[in-house]
């Protein structure tokens, strides 16, 4: 398997060679040359491996099909290693929760930050491992989170050869359990760094040091964010995982509804029905933040200022553009490399926005690749997580909740939907308390988390303070 830009630079790399970069050469997305296909046999085979061998066997034989330079029983191991009931609770690894007739919750966060992004970072951490030692390089992680990306990645590589993690959040604004579980790490690679300011000045100082060419050369500065391909392929997995559990048979269809930021976790579904998975709908579910539900209705893709980015209480999905994107707008646009260049390099960087509205390409967004959308609101996330306790004795969180109330406006009788769970409740105690008047239960382990010993650097947002710090660290001295 060979691996395209989105906007079609003509350089065709191998996985290992895009495993520890961002972009393309060009500004754009890589994605696979073409979509491997899964034929019913196959697909009936993996039926078995699942429920017969586990998730690991699954992720290795999906992954096997998209990268073709990591000897077989090494990615295999790399798999088994990664997917453990050990890490991930149960020995389903993302066991589905059955609701009511046709409904069911998929949970994908009993991972070590108890968010669903631990599925793809905790096998990073391990890939990332691999081919450093493999190639006998150091890299140093440079990343800006506001939760759930930050203490993902560094519950992955905490401990791992050949990476250091620096990761800036913005100090006093994490939830307390966030910030817990990110300053208690004592790891020597984990450097937490708390910004005096806001998220977007993290990501500013990200940015500026990246844009730095000979200090990123000197001190090997890479990134983990969401348009990571590998980041991407390990989602597709649970999109399987998903399907095998909810079904008898290759027969039957599913729908999957997604709570959606940046488009990475939909994306991978959207990657598993071009394999041929049989999943009917793509229920895309935004809460006030809702560029990507503005665009599945209307064809208008309009990117929003700080000022119209909104502080919901579902955080992991106030965005202002959805970084994935560009790659569904590729296959929607029948991977022609130049018209996505002049959509988001020209029209987004000029007017902020682009319009497909006109084109006849854009109903074929609902028609050939099943995406539909919804928004949710901060009274809506309360009615149904209400709603979900006192019908179901569940507690859900606010991106799960976000997902099953737009959810619900698209079941059709006979096909199973399947909302995904991104995130475990206690980790937004406070709407929870609102909605229901009392704390979600927490597993065990972060029993007085917020009272353990803290490893955290304050300081302001100077990004000559940042770049010292790394030297410090890096240089040993
Ligand atoms: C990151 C995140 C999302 C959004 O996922 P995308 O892949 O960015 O669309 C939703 N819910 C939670 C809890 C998250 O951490």
């Amino acid at each position: 398997m060979r691996y395209l830009s989105t906007r079609g630079h003509p350089d065709r790399p191998h996985f290992c060679d895009i495993l520890l970069e961002g972009l393309a050469p060009d500004g754009g997305l890589y994605m696979p040359e073409s979509y491997p296909q899964i034929d019913d046999a196959t697909l009936t085979r993996w039926r078995a491996v699942y429920h017969g061998k586990g998730y690991a066997e699954l992720a290795f034989e999906i992954l096997s099909l998209y990268i073709d330079d990591i000897p077989g029983e090494d990615l295999r191991a790399l798999c088994c290693k990664t997917y453990t009931a050990e890490v991930f609770g149960t020995g389903e690894i993302v066991p589905l929760r059955h609701l009511e007739e046709g409904l069911w919750i998929e949970a994908l966060s009993n991972g070590p930050t108890l968010a669903f992004k631990d599925m793809a970072m905790q096998l990073l951490g391990n890939l990332f491992e691999y081919e450093l030692a493999r190639r006998n390089a150091q890299l140093n992680i440079l990343g800006a989170t506001s939760g759930d990306t930050g203490s993902a990645a560094e519950y992955a590589m905490r401990g791992k050869k050949g990476v250091r993690v620096f990761m800036t959040s913005p100090h006093g604004r994490m939830s307390p359990f966030q910030q817990a579980q990110m300053f208690s790490l004592m790891d020597d690679n984990i450097y937490n760094i708390a910004i005096r300011g806001v998220f977007d000045d993290c990501q500013d100082m990200v940015k500026a040091v990246s844009n730095d060419l000979e200090f990123k050369r000197k001190y090997r500065i890479g990134t983990v964010n969401s348009i990571n391909w590998a980041r991407l392929l390990a989602q597709v997995v649970y999109y399987f995982a998903g399907y095998i559990q909810a079904t008898e048979n290759n027969q039957q269809k599913v729908s999957f509804a997604v709570p959606s930021g940046n488009f990475g976790n939909v994306c991978a579904g959207h990657v598993a029905r071009m394999m041929g998975l049989p999943i009917d709908k793509l229920v895309v579910a935004t809460n006030e933040n809702d560029v990507l539900d503005e665009f599945f209705r209307t064809g208008v893709y309009r990117v929003r200022g700080s000022a119209d980015t909104f502080e919901t209480s579902s955080p992991s999905m106030d965005i202002s553009k959805a970084s994935n994107f560009e790659r569904f707008v590729f296959d929607l646009l029948e991977r022609d490399g130049s018209r996505v260049r002049s959509l988001f390099s020209d029209a987004l960087s000029q007017a902020g926005q682009f319009d497909l509205s006109q084109d006849a390409v854009f109903a074929r967004a609902q028609s050939r690749y099943g995406f539909v959308s919804g928004k949710s609101t901060h009274a809506d996330r309360l009615a149904t997580i209400r709603d979900t306790w006192q019908r179901h004795e569940v507690v859900i969180d606010t991106h799960t909740a976000d997902a099953l109330k737009v959810a619900l406006d698209f079941r059709v009788a006979g096909t199973p939907m399947v909302v995904l769970e991104t995130a475990l409740p206690i980790k937004f105690a406070e709407t929870i308390v609102e909605a229901l008047g009392r704390s979600p239960d927490r597993p065990k382990k972060f029993d007085g988390i917020e009272n353990l010993p803290r490893r955290v650097t304050v300081m302001d947002a100077d990004v000559l303070a940042v770049k010292a710090l790394i030297a410090r660290e890096c240089d040993g001295t």
